[in-house]
């Protein structure tokens, strides 16, 4: 049986790009595949410590995990649920992984060199973070990974690492897909990258700084409105998509084929022509207010208990997967 997995780090309250791009994607695959495939949604809490947690991480992962569960998820007995630091096997593989990586494939990892901004004080975990992803990945022999496109050459990282493993020590590791199957397998034509609201050349980032730059899951949906309608466009007047000249516009374009889970070439083809760009500014606004009530009434209704049942039962599975899997590592390493 194949296994779909993917995680997200539960450092902050999760932004509309996270969750449009991650977290909706992921949940509308797993309920496509939950018939024939393990789906393994884990929080990469062991990831989260690299940088800032905003308020208490043991809680934050619960909240993750009830996103998940709000924005649709289906359980059956083949979706698992778990912590990455309740499953010690995910270091002790990563670890294993660091003395088969090399420093010139891991120093070029955009993240790193985005996150450490070529300073020498960063720590060493956001340098080594793709490792511990790659041990996330090849513990459970995954080959669909959901993510983002700015986690897409970790992806390639981890391939080029099992790869070079296997060819030593034998087919231990299942090899990933490729990012361009990838990217298939989720049914788009390339990755989600909604974008800052008020610098739409770069993506919306949870730990960017701007309020108005990004909406929050837990944003007053008036508030999360008054954001859209103060959004950066652009001096064209004209609602185009096109990413490259008019981020702004395009950004907005694609915020509104999300939300309502339209396919985006109807939504460009509704507003070609159009020139107001504050009517676009209203539709999409109203459109994110009503997404964020229904998504906030839904996780008001989960409770903690039906979280962490779902967490014993999967904490359970992932420790038999994982350390099956890591013994024959250790065992290759001539450790057992
Ligand atoms: P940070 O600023 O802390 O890096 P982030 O918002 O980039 O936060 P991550 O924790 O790095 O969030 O990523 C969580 C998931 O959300 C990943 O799968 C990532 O690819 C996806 N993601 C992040 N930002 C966006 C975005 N703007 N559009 C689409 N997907 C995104
Ligand atoms: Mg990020």
């Amino acid at each position: 049986m194949q296994t779909i997995l993917t995680g997200i780090r539960s450092n902050s309250i999760l932004t509309l790009g996270n969750y449009l791009g991650a977290l909706l994607p992921m949940v509308r695959l797993a309920n496509k595949h939950s018939k024939d495939s393990n789906i393994n949604i884990f929080v990469p809490d062991l990831h989260s410590i690299i940088s800032e947690v905003d308020g208490d991480l043991k809680e934050n992962t619960i909240r993750t995990l009830k996103y998940y569960i709000a924005a649709g998820l289906e359980i059956n007995d083949n979706v698992h649920i778990y912590r990455q630091s309740y499953v010690p096997a995910h270091s002790e593989l990563c670890w294993i992984l660091n003395c088969v990586a090399t420093m010139g494939e891991t120093s070029r990892m955009i993240q790193y060199k985005e996150k450490s901004k070529g300073s020498d004080s960063c720590n060493v975990g956001i340098f080594d973070y793709p490792i511990l992803m790659a041990a996330d990945i090849l513990l459970y022999d995954a080959t669909y990974i959901p993510l983002g496109e700015d986690q897409f050459q970790h992806i390639e990282l981890t391939r080029n690492i099992a790869t070079r493993f296997n060819n030593k020590f034998g087919g231990i590791f299942t090899i990933p897909a490729k990012t361009l199957d990838q990217v298939k397998f989720m049914g788009q034509e390339e990755g989600v990258r909604i974008r800052d609201l008020q610098n739409p050349e770069k993506k919306m980032s949870k730990s960017t700084l701007a309020e108005n730059s990004k909406i929050m899951l837990d944003d007053e949906p008036e508030k999360a409105m008054k954001k859209i309608m103060s959004a950066t466009t652009d001096s064209e007047g004209k609602i185009k998509f096109d990413m490259f000249n008019q981020p702004g516009i395009s950004n907005l374009l694609q915020i509104e084929a999300l939300v309502n889970d339209r396919p985006l070439q109807d939504v460009i083809g509704e507003w070609a022509g159009e020139t107001h760009y504050g009517d676009l500014k209203k539709k999409v606004a109203s459109s994110v207010f009503n997404m964020l009530t229904d998504f906030q009434r839904k996780m008001a209704e989960i409770k903690d208990e039906e979280v962490l049942s779902l967490l014993e039962k999967g904490e359970k599975y992932a420790n038999e997967t994982a350390n099956a899997k890591l013994l024959e590592v250790q065992k290759a390493f001539h450790l057992r």
